[in-house]
């Protein structure tokens, strides 16, 4: 399968990796829109939030557990920070491999864009 963030898990495209479990990876995004802006994605292929099932409970927790954690360790989270799932064409989804941003390091605005 032809997926960005499956070549990332597998090691074919490098990235800047900050987190790795049996579940999921942690990495900086490329295109920083925060002083601190991380994505967390399943090891598995999963496209969107529309494809999430009962099944995949743990793993989405799992995926808000990490960047909750790495918030705490990089010193972000009294100050407050976001996490963000696009989905989609109107939410604003480009890659289409389950992703949670972190955004921290700057007020953000609200509503989004
Ligand atoms: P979204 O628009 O929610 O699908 O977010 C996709 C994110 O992936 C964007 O913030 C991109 O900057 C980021 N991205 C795309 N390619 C890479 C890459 N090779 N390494 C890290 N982040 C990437
Ligand atoms: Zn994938």
């Amino acid at each position: 399968m032809d997926c960005l963030f499956c070549r990332i898990v597998s090691g074919q495209i490098p990235a800047k990796k900050i987190h790795e479990d049996e579940h999921c990876i942690g990495f900086f995004d490329i295109n920083p829109q925060a002083p601190l802006h991380a994505l967390f994605i399943p090891k598995r292929h999963i496209a969107t939030v529309n494809d999430l099932t009962s099944e995949d409970r743990e793993l989405a927790g799992h995926l808000l557990v990490a960047a909750g954690k790495f918030a705490k360790a990089q010193g972000v989270s009294d100050a407050g920070f976001r996490l963000v799932m696009n989905c989609n064409g109107d939410g604003g989804q480009t890659v289409f491999h389950l992703h949670l941003h972190l955004l921290a390091g700057r007020a953000l605005a609200w509503p989004p864009g």
